[in-house]
């Protein structure tokens, strides 16, 4: 956040404070307020705005068109694309299953369409994978009982006679018999299916047997976690029913900070970007690691959105409930940062930099550690407290634990780096000379002074801040 910025800000919030009701934009209702902090969460990513954030803030009475010409594409095949070392994705362009490989066979998340669906394209998958006595179905995950979720588990269960687990709570009534998951269990837990953990949550909403299920999986060899989730247009238009949403939207926040889930994967694959990730692995070919993974960072920003959205969908429908906002912040290193002469980072959210809060640095491996209070620029700095560091060597990890204030949580954040003489980040201010905020090469670290702009000023600021004789190749 530059300085020029922060001036217009405190003139707008002067100005709203005393036009308050004169139509002013400044939110001003419980809905205005969320739905401007899930605009705001979206921290300038554009995946963020769109599906996420889009998606997520399809309110019914509102953009429901955009799920709709989704479904549309419920015609369009999507062939068997593998995405892990052992997850392959198979359906449509509106929804599909994944089909994840062990040594001791398979198991498939969601049941499909319908029964043609399971025999022309799930089963010659299965096959094409090694489906056989020696690696068997041995279930099914459903994510709730809707027919574009279960309507082939009925088929998938007689050809090969997998276990269909399906949330107690859509159960009835389902001629596939399924094993329940118990609805009324909020809290996580494992359950051991085709010699793999599976941790399932509970996240009534979509449907009040809605279930979300993180999944091992195995990339490039290294373990990742993925994130089902259980269902995902808030189409409830009960108050109970939004609240149940917002509930499971928090446990499953809570449950992929501390898990670090590494990315989701959701059976309605236009809803999180999936598909587009997908298609991007069949014109490359997948990469390590995948490119189906985007990180915890970007996930729990994803679910915070989220989280806002169904906020001021309960606002809408409730005016009198209230519930805090919830901020995403993140925190990044300062130029010559972390180095051996300084340790800086900024702490920010949407709404600008994050005053008087506590970020703990800490050396990876060592068990050292300092605190220290964000200014009112944001910043938190411990200067050289650790003893020498090794450039190339050391990591510093900066993290902020949280913090709720008055009708807002500010969610927490972390960022690791490894130490740096100065000499990258002085090449890098090099290179981006000229460089103004919002261009590519720009970035906000790099300008020491927040004018905007990349300039000899800041190149010179960092120089001097790094170790007295250092020499740069
Ligand atoms: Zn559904």
């Amino acid at each position: 956040m530059t300085t020029w910025m922060n001036a217009i800000r405190s003139v707008a919030l002067a100005a709203a404070a005393t036009t308050a009701g004169l139509g002013w934009a400044q939110p001003q209702t419980e809905f205005e307020r969320h739905m401007e902090a899930s605009r705001l969460n979206t921290g300038g990513d554009p995946t963020m705005v769109h599906p996420w954030r889009a998606f997520y803030c399809n309110l019914p009475d509102d953009n429901n068109q955009i799920v709709l010409a989704e479904r549309t594409k419920n015609s369009i095949r999507v062939p068997l694309t593998q995405i892990m070392d052992d997850v392959w994705y198979i359906g449509t362009e509106y929804v599909g299953q994944y089909i994840l490989r062990n040594g001791s066979g398979f198991v498939m998340i969601d049941g499909g369409n319908n029964a043609a669906e399971m025999r022309n394209f799930n089963l010659p998958a299965l096959q094409s994978l090694g489906l056989g006595t020696a690696g068997p179905l041995h279930s099914a995950l459903i994510t709730h009982g809707h027919g574009d979720h279960d309507g082939g588990a009925a088929q998938i269960k007689e050809s090969t006679g997998a276990t269909i687990y399906l949330g107690s709570a859509d159960a009835a009534n389902k001629a596939y018999a399924p094993i329940t998951l118990d609805s009324s269990v909020l809290t996580p837990y494992d359950i051991s299916t085709g010699g793999r953990t599976v941790t399932v949550l509970s996240t009534p909403g979509h449907t009040p047997g809605a279930t979300g299920f993180v999944i091992r999986a195995l990339d490039g060899g290294k373990e990742v976690k993925l994130f089902v989730s259980g269902g995902s247009s808030m189409s409830a238009s009960s108050v109970p029913a939004i609240a149940n949403y917002l509930d499971s939207m928090e446990r499953t926040y809570a449950l992929l900070k501390d898990m670090k889930v590494d990315s989701a994967s959701n059976p309605h694959v236009y809803w999180d970007g999936s598909l587009a990730l997908i298609k991007k692995i069949q014109a490359e070919g997948r990469k390590t690691p995948s490119q189906f993974i985007i990180g915890n960072e970007k996930l729990l920003r994803a679910f915070a959105i989220g989280r806002e959205c169904t906020a001021a969908w309960l606002a809408k429908q409730d005016p009198t409930t209230s519930v805090p906002v919830w901020r995403v912040s993140s925190l990044e290193f300062l130029a010559a940062s972390p180095g051996p002469n300084r340790i800086a980072a900024r702490l920010s959210n949407g709404w600008g930099p994050v005053a008087n809060q506590t970020v703990t640095f800490s050396l990876q491996g060592s068990g050292a550690a300092c605190t220290a209070t964000t200014d009112a620029n944001g910043v938190a700095t411990c200067g050289s407290r650790f003893g020498p560091l090794r450039p190339g060597v050391d990591r510093i990890t900066a993290s902020f634990a949280g913090a709720t204030g008055t009708g807002v949580v500010d969610l927490g954040s972390e960022r690791s780096a490894t130490v740096d003489s100065g000499c990258s980040d002085l090449a890098q201010a090099r290179s981006a000379v000229g460089a103004r905020k919002g261009q590519d090469r720009y970035a906000e670290r790099l300008d020491l002074d927040n004018n905007g702009l990349i300039d000899i000023r800041d190149i010179s600021g960092i120089a001097r801040l790094m170790v007295p004789g250092t020499t740069c190749r």
